[in-house]
């Protein structure tokens, strides 16, 4: 068996990228991580492309791009001589979902800040943070918009 190319454990590829094992073994499930070769014992090992691999993935994660953009992304990044526009086209869908969360945050915030200025300070029973939860049509918003996590 030739060793030409440095190996690691899934420990190893885990402390050095900070991605959790189980999430590890998700990204090979889902084809994202590709399959690891294994020890004879059974154990994976994985090379310094997996190790570059997980860290493209991990810091596209914390930038918000969801699964999905992330498998193209990388599929794009496989073929270098091809045009840019389309991973441009996906950091701006990004870009786009992420002011939206902007916006709706916004308009929790603002409504939020209008209950707390209403309250008057008192007795639960006059409460107006209770009385706006108790009643929509005090808000300013027709519908609530939850941000949802990136
Ligand atoms: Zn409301």
């Amino acid at each position: 068996m030739t060793q030409r190319k440095t190996r690691t454990t899934i420990g190893r590829l885990s402390k050095a990228t900070g991605v959790k094992i189980t999430t590890i073994r998700y990204y090979e499930s889902i084809g994202l991580m590709g399959t690891p070769d294994r020890s004879e014992s059974g154990q994976r090992l994985y090379d310094d492309e997996s190790i570059q691999r997980l860290s493209f993935i991990r810091h596209a994660r914390d930038l918000g791009f969801p699964m999905e953009a992330i498998r193209n992304l990388m599929e794009l990044q496989a073929q270098p001589d091809q045009d840019c526009a389309n991973i441009d086209a996906i950091a701006r869908t990004q870009l786009t979902e992420v002011r939206k969360r902007l916006d709706q945050l916004k308009a929790l915030e603002n409504e939020l800040k209008r209950m707390i200025s209403c309250c008057e300070g008192g007795r639960v029973e006059t409460c107006r943070i209770l009385s706006t939860l108790n009643d929509h049509d005090e808000c300013i918003a027709d519908v609530h918009e939850r941000p949802m996590s990136l």
